[in-house]
């Protein structure tokens, strides 16, 4: 029935040690963004973001450029001796020199190829670096996020950034990358070689490049809209599937079928629009850039065997230059296509890379709550869709008592909540706790201060011991044990072959409701904030694993301030004070008997409730 809701993520750990912190926005409160969906970084935003990640793995990128330079220089080798074949098989000389020339041409190839490999393997080490640290800032922005912040984009548009995204950014950083220097390195070579050559003759090669040029405009011009609207409409869909997904029973239960139907089928739709958009400039470019090729080998040939007519070029350079333009269609073939997947996968790294524009929860880690006391003064709250859904609320909840809030449903006691744990700020008005308001209080903090347990009982993949430590990262196997003792888990969890170190969720050992609710109310007790938030509706109402679990409950709420949002008024009676909320506002604050007493809505409700 329960879990520690680390609100808005923020009493999860952290996974990395990464320097994420350092580049990050000043941080905003999350009630003030109009945009629900989730930030895309700008170009310029996603340039810098590019040259941090170089300069972070600077030794490795320089080594990785060096080392191709090194390579094309030997590719050059080749086609110039060729040339110096031709030349002087013309002048006549013997077999011997051919040899020479041709051992040559072996030696330099084989360079070459070793500097290559050598050059992608650590191009790829590179890669693989600078993917993990992508992937360690995106799990710590993503722990940063506020949950409201989240909640207002979908989860699904998180997990296509964490997956889809972050998966292409991979491929680009490992495999385009890499490809894409070689290949660069290569063909500014080999353009060079032949404007050593003879100008003229480079000019030629330029021609080609520079059709290509218009080509790429073209595209490039195109494409950057073109694949972010198609990575949009691609998190669209898996956001309509997921939201369908988890909301089945309601969708069933609503007769909403035909509805989800509708609007998956739209979301595919124009998420087929989107890939064929991108298909057509595909279809485009390349062939144009086919024709491109043969332009500069044809001019080089002519113009060369007019130079070579006169006598101001050799027939061997005239083969060179053929030869290297002609080689020239390799890597700029190469990089060509690896542009198309750059293009793309720098959508994915702007939609990554987007979530350092996000809001991240406002914390002063440096304030300290002076004592227990919880102040609401003058809250109101309203969603971005939506009305004022709190009105003016002041309330203070003494240390150690156990206060009730009823009232009706639609009343604004589940948001009341969510202001009182931290999970989202008040639009008007302070909710502190000891003088420090808990919107500002970072993690570690909170956690020690206010908890909100709600029925979500998460089991995370991994050990017993990771599980209960989400809440507490320093605490000891005594502690673990202790805590498990508390909510009467010890005797399962021993059991477990490895004990704590046995390895829970998907692959691992599973567990049922109940320990999953027992582990989750461990994590509480390991926190051990003196404020628990109940939201009874979540928290109390599973009648299969009630049972089971009231005991560890009753530990935990043991000696705590418990704020409970009272669905059943039993809950309410035996609480020290009750508070009625009545349409965004608090109507009536006392003990039941003072409420009962008193013949205002609590006793109307209270009547009716008690037949
Ligand atoms: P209660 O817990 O008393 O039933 P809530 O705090 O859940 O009341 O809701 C108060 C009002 O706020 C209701 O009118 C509800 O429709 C609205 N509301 C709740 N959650 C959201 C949300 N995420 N976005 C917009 N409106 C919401």
């Amino acid at each position: 029935m329960t879990d520690v809701k680390p609100p808005q993520g923020r009493g999860a750990v952290s996974t990395s040690g990464s320097a994420a912190g350092r580049d990050q926005p000043p941080r905003t409160r999350t009630r003030h963004t109009t945009d629900t969906k989730l930030p895309v970084a700008a170009s310029q935003d996603v340039r810098q973001a590019m040259i941090r990640l170089l300069r972070a793995d600077a030794k490795a990128f320089t080594a990785t450029l060096t080392l191709n330079a090194l390579a094309a220089a030997a590719g050059l080798a080749g086609p110039y001796l060729v040339g110096r074949i031709v030349d002087d098989v013309r002048a006549g000389k013997g077999v011997s020199a051919v040899d020479h020339l041709a051992l040559a041409i072996l030696l330099c190839s084989l360079a070459q190829l070793l500097l290559a490999r050598w050059a992608r393997y650590t191009g790829h080490r590179f890669g693989e670096r600078t993917l993990a640290r992508v992937r360690e800032q995106f799990v710590d922005r993503t722990l940063a996020l506020p949950a409201a912040a989240v909640e207002r984009a979908g989860t699904g548009d998180l997990t296509a950034r964490g997956t889809a995204d972050v998966a292409l950014v991979g491929t680009t950083l490992r495999d385009v990358g890499p490809d894409l220097l070689v290949n660069g390195v290569q063909a500014l070579f080999l353009l060079g070689a032949v404007f050593a050559l003879n100008p003229l003759l480079g000019a030629c090669g330029l021609l080609g490049l520079a059709g290509i040029w218009c080509a790429l405009r073209w595209y490039l011009a195109r494409a950057r809209a073109g694949y972010l609207a198609e990575g949009a409409a691609t998190s669209d869909v898996a956001e309509i599937l997921a939201a369908t997904a988890s909301g089945a029973r309601t969708v069933e239960a609503l007769r909403l079928e035909k509805r989800r139907v509708s609007a998956s089928r739209d979301a595919l739709e124009t998420s087929r629009r989107t890939r064929l958009h991108t298909l057509f400039l595909r279809t485009v470019f390349f062939p144009s850039v086919e024709i491109c090729y043969l332009v500069p080998v044809a001019a080089v040939l002519l113009v060369g065997g007019l130079l070579h007519d006169r006598g101001t070029l050799s027939l061997g350079a005239v083969v060179t230059a053929a030869l290297y333009l002609q080689r020239l269609s390799g890597p700029l073939d190469e990089i060509l296509m690896r542009v198309e997947q750059l293009q793309n996968s720098g959508a994915s790294f702007a939609r990554v890379e987007g979530l350092a524009r996000a809001p991240r929860t406002e914390t002063s880690d440096t304030a300290a709550p002076a004592g227990d006391r919880i102040d609401v003064r003058g809250v109101r709250y309203a969603y971005d869709r939506g009305g004022e859904v709190l009105r003016g609320v002041d309330l203070t909840v003494r240390p150690g008592e156990r206060l009730a809030v009823v009232g009706p449903s639609g009343a604004g006691k589940t948001t009341l909540s969510r202001l009182l744990a931290g999970v989202d700020a008040p639009t008007e008005g302070t909710v502190t706790v000891g003088g420090v308001p808990v919107v500002e209080l970072g993690p570690e903090q909170l956690r020690r201060q206010v908890v909100l347990v709600t029925q979500e009982h998460h089991v995370f993949l991994g050990t017993v011991r990771d599980n209960l430590r989400i809440a507490e990262p320093a605490a000891s196997d005594e502690e673990l044990w202790a805590a498990l003792t508390a909510v009467g888990a010890d005797e399962w969890v021993r059991e477990l072959p490895d004990g704590l170190d046995t390895r829970l969720g998907d692959g691992g050992r599973r567990t049922d409701g109940s320990q999953a609710q027992q582990l989750a109310l461990a994590r509480v007790v390991l926190a051990d904030p003196h404020t628990l938030i109940l939201d009874e509706a979540t928290a109390l109402l599973d009648p299969t694993t009630a049972r089971h679990t009231e005991r560890a409950l009753a530990a935990v709420l043991e000696g705590r301030t418990v704020i409970a949002i009272a669905h059943r008024l039993h809950t309410a009676h035996d609480a020290d004070r009750v508070a009625v909320m009545e349409d965004g506002l608090l109507t009536e604050l006392g003990t039941h008997e003072e409420l009962v007493t008193a013949d205002g809505a609590y006793a109307a409700l209270w009547r009716t409730w008690h037949g």
